[in-house]
C-alpha cells in the first residue's frame, strides 16, 4: 500500500534523490529478477546510477504493473492501525494464533479491515521529519511560521525556485539532505545573485558533515561533501557551526531566528528556513502491537548497536535479516528505512536483503532466511575510534550491554544462531546456519 502521490515524488512520497544513487537498486531485489521474466517488465541496468524519479519510472512502476504484483497492490491507501483481531496489546492468550487486523483507508475515504497472517511494516520515515530544535522538539514559533519553513529537500532550484531566488535562506542540518539543499541554493545564487545562504549545524566541526569525500565508497555522495567544502572555502555560503536555534518570530523584515552560536547569542534574519535534521519513524500505527525498539535509535534492539551514530559513523553494517528484525509479536517485522529508526545510514541494498530474508522466514524457509548476503560500501568518514574509543572500530561498535559478545556484529551473529563472528579478521560476506561465521573485524 502507499499514500496518495506515493513513491519518491514530492510532496507526500518517499525521499527524493536529486543526485545519483549508488548502483544497487536493481540488484538483490528479492523476487523482482524472477518476475522480470514476465513480458511487461525488463530489469534496468544494474550498474546505472539513477535518481529517485528514475527509480520510480524505470523500476517501481513497471514492476507494479506486472500482473502478479498488481493483483496484490492497493494504491493510494493509508494504513491507520494494526492490531491482533479482538485482542488489545495487554492480552496474552492466543496471541500468536490470532490474525493481524489491518485498518486502512482507501483513496475514496472508505475505511477497511483486512486480516493477515503476517505484517511487514515498510512505511519508511519520510513523512515524519525531525523538527528544528537541537533538543528534538520544535522551537517556539516553528509551527506558527510553517508557511516559511520547508522540511527535507525542497526543490529550490526547480519547482520551488520562485520561493528561494533572491531570498535569504537558512539551511539547518548536517547530513546529505542539507548538503543537497545548500548546493542547489548556491547554483541558484549563480543565477539570482541576491540569494544568500546560511547553513547551521549543531556540531562544532564540519569534517563529519563533509563525509568521506574521495574516500567515500559511494563516489557521487563523496562528491557532494567535496562540493560543499569548496563552497564554504570560497565564501558562497556562511557556515554557522555550532548553532542552535531557540526561537522564531516573524518581523517586518522576515523571520528573526534567535539562537546560540557557540557560547554567544546570535539572531539571524532570513526569509525562509529549510530544516533537514533527519527523520524519525511514525510508531503511532503500531500502538496496539508489542514492539521492541532501542530507546535511543528506535530500531530493533539487535540492529540498533550496529547503526547507532553515537557509536560509529560508517555506512557499513554487518549482514542482517529476519533473526535480527524479529519482534516480540510473531509474524510482525519492521523493514526498510523504518527499521533503522532515527539512524540516517539506511541504503536500499540493505532493505532488499532484509525483505528477502523476512519473506523466506514467513514462507518457512529458515535456511534461506539465515543466509544473509550483504556487502555495503563504506560511506562517510569512519570515525568510530574518535567517538567511543578504539574498540568500537570492531564491526559495528561494542556489543550491547550484557551480551556475551566481543562486538555488535558478534552479538548479531550469535543471536542468529551462529557461533559468533570471531573478532580480529575481515568480516564475512555470508552468514550461513551450516557454516557459522568465524571471522569478522
Ligand atoms: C534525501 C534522501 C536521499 C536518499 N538517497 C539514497 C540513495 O541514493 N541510495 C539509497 O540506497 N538510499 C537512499 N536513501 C535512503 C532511502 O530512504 C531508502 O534507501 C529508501 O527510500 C527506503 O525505502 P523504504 O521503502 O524503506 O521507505 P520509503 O521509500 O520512504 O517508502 C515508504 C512508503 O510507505 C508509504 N507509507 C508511509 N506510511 C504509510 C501508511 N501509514 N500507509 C500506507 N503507506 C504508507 C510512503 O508513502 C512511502 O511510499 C535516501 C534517503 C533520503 C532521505
Amino acid at each position: 500500500m502507499r499514500r496518495r502521490g506515493g513513491g519518491w515524488g514530492r510532496p507526500g512520497g518517499g525521499p527524493p534523490s536529486p543526485r545519483r544513487s549508488p548502483p544497487c537498486p536493481t540488484r538483490g531485489g528479492g523476487g523482482a529478477g524472477r518476475l522480470g521474466e514476465a513480458p511487461a517488465w525488463q530489469a534496468p541496468n544494474p550498474k546505472a546510477l539513477p535518481t529517485g524519479g528514475e527509480i520510480v519510472r524505470r523500476y517501481l512502476e513497471p514492476l507494479a504493473a506486472v500482473p502478479a504484483v498488481a493483483a496484490g497492490l492497493r494504491l493510494s491507501a493509508t494504513v491507520t492501525a494494526v492490531t491482533r483481531r479482538g485482542l488489545d496489546k495487554m492480552t496474552d492468550r492466543g496471541r500468536g494464533d490470532t490474525p493481524f487486523e489491518i485498518r486502512w483507508t482507501a483513496a475514496d475515504g472508505v475505511q477497511h479491515r483486512t486480516l493477515t497472517r503476517a505484517v511487514i511494516d515498510a512505511s519508511g520515515t519520510w513523512a515524519t521529519p525531525n523538527p528544528m530544535g537541537a533538543d528534538g522538539l520544535p522551537v517556539p514559533g516553528e509551527a506558527e511560521n510553517r508557511d516559511r519553513i520547508a522540511y527535507g529537500i525542497p526543490d529550490v532550484y526547480g519547482r520551488e525556485r520562485a520561493d528561494y531566488a533572491g531570498r535569504r535562506v537558512l539551511v539547518v542540518g548536517s547530513g546529505h539532505s542539507a548538503i543537497n539543499v545548500a548546493l542547489d541554493l548556491i547554483r541558484l545564487q549563480g543565477e539570482a545573485p541576491g540569494t544568500e545562504v546560511l547553513w547551521a549545524i549543531r556540531r562544532a566541526g564540519i569534517d563529519r558533515l563533509l563525509g568521506g569525500g574521495l574516500n567515500d565508497q559511494l563516489p557521487e555522495r563523496g562528491a557532494l561533501g567535496l562540493a560543499a567544502k569548496a563552497a564554504i572555502e570560497n565564501g558562497s555560503l556562511e557556515m554557522l557551526a555550532p548553532f542552535a536555534a531557540e526561537r522564531i518570530e516573524r518581523t517586518a523584515d522576515g523571520l528573526s531566528i534567535a539562537g546560540r552560536q557557540g557560547d554567544r547569542e546570535r539572531t539571524l534574519v532570513v526569509d525562509r528556513v529549510v530544516v533537514a535534521t533527519g527523520l524519525r519513524p511514525d510508531l503511532s500505527i503500531l500502538r496496539e502491537l508489542r514492539v521492541a525498539l532501542d530507546p535511543a535509535v528506535e530500531a530493533p534492539p539487535a540492529l540498533a548497536p550496529l547503526i547507532d551514530p553515537n557509536l560509529h559513523s560508517c555506512g557499513s553494517v554487518p549482514a542482517h535479516g529476519a533473526a535480527e528484525l524479529a519482534q516480540p509479536e510473531p509474524g510482525f517485522y519492521i523493514v526498510g528505512s523504518k527499521s533503522y529508526g532515527r539512524a540516517p545510514t539506511f541504503l536500499m541494498a540493505t532493505g532488499y536483503e532484509q525483505v528477502r530474508s523476512v519473506v523466506a522466514m514467513l514462507a518457512g524457509d529458515v535456511k534461506a532466511a539465515r543466509e544473509v548476503h550483504l556487502v555495503l560500501p563504506e560511506t562517510g568518514v569512519c570515525s568510530t575510534a574518535s567517538i567511543v574509543g578504539p574498540e568500537a572500530g570492531c564491526c559495528g561498535g561494542p556489543a550491547p550491554a550484557k551480551a556475551d559478545a566481543c562486538c555488535a556484529a558478534d552479538a548479531v551473529a550469535k543471536t542468529a544462531g551462529a557461533a559468533g563472528c570471531g573478532c580480529g579478521t575481515p568480516a564475512p560476506a555470508v552468514v550461513d546456519e551450516k557454516v557459522p561465521a568465524t571471522a569478522c573485524c
